[in-house]
């Protein structure tokens, strides 16, 4: 049996220039930062990822268990784009981008919960869409311009980009939602903001709101004229700053320095874990990774057999993770250059059923008086589990809460018995009237809001 548990060692070369993204499919030109972030996807279909990584090793070490939040992220972002931006800059930034911290919490037996639901919008997402929307506006002064962002929501990513974006000089945002096809608290999210945040209630489903940004976004006229841009969970300046808090967890167990922490992920869309993934390849000790899902388990499933095989999702209980085709599976497979058995050594799929997700809500809240979501209690569930394993006993697992209690209100309450309070943040917009526009499922309605709103 091991007797120490040590990190999967990896090569990496650890190069000296700035960021510098390329694309997943390798068919378009490298670019920077500044404009991968108003990209988005690149030219060729594919997904950015830097084309280099850096040593975090040394910063990390440095970073006691106390280091706030901010620090680590002024610090490794100052690493990263210091060719882009200077110093001042950068503390801008991520000063504008976070009043909000993850905060750690131990649930005995080897088990620690990474809350990463204190910010606006109550959930994870809110890392990424804030330190975005603060680059965005930092550019955007600098070449003093003015942009909007068109994005299309099932609920969850529209409320987070809202409320980051919320009151950014030379932004404005249109957020497309289907009519009646949202939850009334995430409604309330999305069209209780004012001033630079328009919420259109568009009549159709999720689809018809994701097909008309899309057909915007071909339009060249309106594109050039608006300077028309995306926020999506893809967009490599939400998926950078996710890498920050695993960091921050890994500092806060820093005192441990022996062993390596075990970080298991809630997954959907892959977002979450490649962020990981992309720290641990810059030299963030981390022993390894669960990619935790419901039963909409293709990663798990390639993890186990080497075959891929995207199929339609299945609803659960744990909703944003009904991916049936995760997008940032290429990203990951990137990392470790198509090869199945590397990534295998460094991430360990896990499979969870709402019956056993409800029972971990009731069991954690009967035990430790701890309110879990229902993705987090997946990934609460994948962990127990994974720590049963022999050769795992002694290990230490953060679990990443990927959103508050409280926003799953009725599924927590009829697991638990009780009701998790209300966020500040949720119970104010809950007590706010609903401000949105009713759209047709057409292109040429978003074009008419648009000029009537833009005056264009
Ligand atoms: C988006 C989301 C996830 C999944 O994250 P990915 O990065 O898509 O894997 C998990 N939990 C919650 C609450 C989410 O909103």
């Amino acid at each position: 049996m091991l007797q120490f548990f040590t990190c999967v060692s990896h090569i990496a070369f650890f190069g000296v220039i700035a960021m510098k993204l390329i694309s997943t499919r390798h068919q378009s030109p490298e670019v920077d930062f500044k404009e991968a972030l108003f990209q988005g996807l690149a030219p060729d279909g594919g997904l950015y990822r830097p084309a280099e990584d850096k040593s975090i090793l040394d910063l990390f070490r440095g970073f006691k268990p106390t280091v706030p939040f901010n620090e680590i992220a002024e610090k490794v972002s100052n690493l990263w784009l210091r060719d882009e931006w200077d110093n001042a800059s950068v503390t801008r930034i991520v000063e504008r981008a976070f009043d909000f911290a993850p905060e750690l919490r131990a649930l005995g037996g080897g088990v620690f919960v990474l809350e990463l639901f204190h910010g606006p919008s109550s959930a994870f997402k809110d890392f990424g869409a804030c330190f975005l929307a603060s680059c965005m506006e930092e550019v955007l002064k600098e070449k003093k311009r003015h942009a909007v962002v068109l994005v299309a929501t099932s609920g969850d990513t529209g409320s987070a980009v809202a409320r980051a974006f919320y009151k950014k000089k030379n932004i404005d945002v249109v957020i497309l939602y289907p009519s009646g096809r949202v939850s009334a608290p995430q409604e309330k999210q999305l069209t209780t903001l004012d001033g630079n945040i328009a919420a259109l209630e568009v009549k159709g489903s999720f689809d018809d709101c994701q097909r008309m940004v899309k057909e915007a976004f071909r339009d060249p006229e309106l594109v050039e004229k608006l300077t028309l841009t995306s926020a999506n969970s893809i967009n490599i300046g939400r998926l950078f700053p996710q890498s920050f808090y695993y960091i921050d967890g890994a500092a806060r167990l820093h005192e441990s320095n022996a062993e390596c922490v075990v970080f298991c992920v809630p997954s959907g869309n892959f977002g979450n874990l490649t962020a990981g993934v992309y720290a641990w390849k810059w030299g963030l000790p981390v022993g390894e990774f669960i990619a935790a899902t419901n039963v909409n388990d293709v990663v798990p499933e390639y993890l186990k057999t080497s075959a891929f095989t995207p199929r339609p999702s299945v609803q659960t209980l744990s909703n944003a993770m009904d991916v049936g085709n995760p997008s940032n599976f290429e990203r990951l497979t990137a990392v470790f250059k198509g090869n199945h058995r590397a990534m295998v050594q460094v991430i360990k799929g896990q499979v969870v059923t709402d019956e056993e997700t409800k029972a971990a809500m009731r069991e954690v809240y009967a035990a430790k008086d701890v309110f879990l979501d229902p993705h987090t209690a997946v990934g609460y569930v994948a962990a127990r589990r994974y720590l049963a394993e022999p050769v795992n006993h002694g290990r230490k697992v953060i679990v990443l809460a990927t959103a508050h209690p409280a926003k799953f209100l009725e599924i927590v309450e009829e697991a638990t018995g009780k009701k998790p309070h209300l966020p500040s943040n949720l119970k104010k917009a809950l007590s706010l009237p609903k401000k949105s526009v009713l759209v047709e499922n057409t292109l040429d309605a978003l074009k008419e809001f648009l000029g009537k709103h833009f005056g264009v």
